[in-house]
């Protein structure tokens, strides 16, 4: 059987399934999509100069967050907790009419960041 090259996208995927830690389903507007909270990255995902510490496969569905910096060291919580809220945006841009402003990261850090302090201060 002759072998077929995978997709940049699927590779990408692939990877995150790979990852060990706490995986939670969610849904926005009908579309089902996965979280994992990673205990560790791979040393191939150390190498991505694109992985921070989430990454969001949307034809997938899926969303890795990593608890852990490139060196292996916890990261804080507050950072973690970011970090989830930064790829949910991603999640809710890719499933909407918003798409096209996906990868406009500053907005997406904006949002994420000021999300987090409505939620420290026990607004949302
Ligand atoms: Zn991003």
């Amino acid at each position: 059987m002759a072998r077929t090259k995978k997709s940049k996208t699927a590779n990408k995927s692939d990877r995150i399934l790979k990852f060990q830690g706490k995986q939670t389903t969610f849904d926005i507007f009908g579309s089902k999509w996965k979280l994992i909270v990673c205990d560790a990255i791979t040393e191939e995902d150390r190498k991505d100069e694109y992985f921070d510490y989430g990454i969001t496969d949307g034809e997938n569905r899926v969303i890795g967050v990593s608890v852990k910096n490139k060196k292996g060291n916890d990261l804080p919580s507050n950072e973690i907790e970011i970090s989830i809220l930064h790829e949910l945006i991603h999640s809710i841009l890719r499933t909407g009419q918003y798409i096209n402003t996906n990868n406009d990261e500053p907005m997406v850090e904006f949002l994420a960041r000021s999300l987090y302090s409505l939620i420290k201060q026990g607004i949302i």
